[in-house]
């Protein structure tokens, strides 16, 4: 899937950045969106991401989103904001309060969390939902200003809400839900993966170089044949062997 992601608003601090209470919805919905992005290309979607981190007025940054959403055609927009004004919970807009899937599905594992489920609500009248071609919705993760909620957010984390969203969005479980696989066992498997990326280069004729290749490619050194780079010699096991096989065969012409 093609997914565009926006995180909320522009930077705190700047013009048209979030809401601010107990939570600052700007850092938040980065947290949130970033860690979201990172899931979804980890499970191998593709990721537009649709965020404008400074702009000159609301409408210019509203502009910018739109436009980074409708370069291409996704299959999804996602924009994760905060709330603010006093409430309890997630509420999720759509065009038209259309109950996507999606929709629906954020709001149940954001209420796994623990997050009240507000619903969806009608968000034909917000600039991204109304601006953007692609079925579009907008994440209330939960109130800024209210404690309960602000609680909770610090509590759970950014990553297990964006993981609740990931899993809302695309109906799969997120890969780390999964697998069965402990950190320390796919540290050991992608350790040994790197090792057979990387085989051994040898760069210097010295004693780490097998002892039946060092005449050989000294004389192919020698006489130019191997010219290295200015990190060394970059010779790779099947390299040594076409040095040996270079040097007997002009020990043999040269007889
Ligand atoms: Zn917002």
């Amino acid at each position: 899937m093609i997914i565009g992601v926006n995180c909320g608003h522009t930077v705190s601090g700047t013009i048209g950045s979030g809401a601010v209470g107990i939570l600052n919805e700007s850092d938040e919905t980065r947290r949130v969106g970033y860690a979201l992005m990172k899931l979804l290309r980890e499970a191998g979607d593709t990721v537009i991401d649709c965020t404008n981190d400074r702009a000159e007025s609301v409408t210019e940054n509203l502009r910018k989103i739109c436009s980074m959403a409708n370069a291409r055609k996704l299959d999804l927009f996602v924009s994760i904001h905060l709330n603010s004004g006093g409430g309890k919970g997630c509420e999720v807009f759509t065009y038209d309060g259309r109950k996507l899937p999606q929709a629906e599905r954020t709001l149940e594992e954001m209420a796994k969390l623990g997050f009240v489920n507000r619903g969806v609500k009608d968000g034909s009248n917000l600039y991204v939902i109304r601006h953007t071609d692609a079925p579009a919705m907008l994440v209330e993760v939960c109130f800024v200003d209210t404690p309960s909620d602000a609680a909770l957010y610090n509590e759970t984390g950014a990553e297990k809400i964006a993981e609740a969203i990931f899993e809302g969005i695309t109906g799969r479980a997120a890969a780390a839900n999964e697998g069965g696989m402990t950190m320390e066992q796919y540290r050991e498997l992608d350790d040994r993966l790197k090792k057979l990326e990387n085989p051994m280069i040898y760069n210097y004729i010295d004693s780490n170089m097998p002892e039946w290749a060092r005449e050989a490619v000294q004389w192919c050194v020698d006489s130019g044949i191997v010219q290295g780079t200015g990190d060394g010699l970059g010779l790779d096991y099947d390299k040594l062997w076409t040095c040996v096989v270079i040097y007997r065969l002009a020990k043999k012409l040269n007889k």
